[in-house]
């Protein structure tokens, strides 16, 4: 018998480092969470979870184990520490996109993605991004603090300007979010539609696509912060990652998964599913 160290990655994704094309990594920090935290632990129960699911996708008769995938684990953040968890995102992705491999990172609350962001706009300066949620995420402070969750792609567009960010499934924000927005961030509400249009006119620019989970209605996927009625189903999420998997993806997450806000387990295991899809899609 064969004894093997005991690891603890997401399922079917247990590559080396050096062979592998895209690298996940955990992102557990909810620090400025404006309603209810719990991301933090995301990550974590993500890679238990996922060996509930299969690594072997029906929808793309495609398997884990048979693209090369390693994960990482998690960053140790701070959680007082807002710039400092910003910097170890940052620092982490940057080396992943150094060594020519996509990063894949698991939040955390919604803010996480400015960190990886940071790093890889340094390294592709016509960066776009595609970004799935119920929330605009457009505020330029949140009670007085510019780095918020709900602040997050308004900071992106500090980096990468207008016409460059793409939203879909949006149905909330303030009004003020919406009439900035206009003219500077395309925004399509309440679903995906025009997301193929979207996806021709990006062409062959580098992409970073960040999933904020709560797009999907709350009657799939209630284990999030802020639950926001009127999302997408599982089905329609799958289609338009189908469609932006088609781009030139130079990193990704899924945020704002909180698992202990669903007792059932079921926002998780969809989580899982959702993360299994990306990278199978992704992987080219
Ligand atoms: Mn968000
Ligand atoms: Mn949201």
């Amino acid at each position: 018998m064969k004894m093997n160290r005991n690891i603890h990655t997401f399922i079917g994704c247990e590559s080396e480092y050096q062979e592998s094309k895209i690298v996940i990594f955990g992102a557990p920090f909810d620090g400025t969470t404006s309603y209810r935290p719990g991301t933090r632990f995301a990550s974590s129960a993500m890679r238990n979870e996922s060996f509930g699911i299969e690594t072997y996708s029906p929808y793309l008769d495609k398997d884990l184990t048979d693209i090369s995938v390693y994960d990482g684990g998690d960053l140790e953040l701070a959680f007082g520490n807002t710039e400092g968890a910003l910097g170890r995102i940052e620092e982490y992705t940057a080396k992943v996109i150094g060594d020519g491999k996509i990063p894949c990172m698991i939040g955390g609350e919604h803010l996480v993605t400015l960190g990886a962001v940071r790093a890889i706009v340094k390294r592709y300066p016509d960066l776009h991004i595609i970004h799935f949620d119920a929330h605009a995420d457009l505020r330029d402070d949140y009670l007085g603090e510019k780095f918020s969750h709900s602040t997050v792609i308004r900071r992106c567009h500090d980096l990468l300007g207008d016409g460059k960010i793409f939203q879909f499934g949006i149905r909330s924000g303030d009004r003020e979010e919406f009439y900035w927005g206009k003219n500077r961030v395309y925004t399509n509400k309440f679903n995906f539609n025009g997301i193929k249009e979207v996806v021709q006119s990006i062409g062959s620019h580098p992409v970073y696509l960040t999933i904020d989970l709560d797009v999907l209605d709350p009657s799939c996927f209630p284990g999030t912060g802020t639950p926001e009625a009127g999302g997408v189903d599982f089905k329609e999420l799958l289609f338009a990652i189908g469609e932006a998997s088609t781009l030139n993806i130079v990193g990704f997450d899924v945020n704002e998964l909180s698992p202990i806000y669903d007792q059932s387990g079921t926002s998780t295991a969809l989580a899982c599913k959702v993360l299994r899809e990306l990278l199978l899609q992704i992987h080219k």
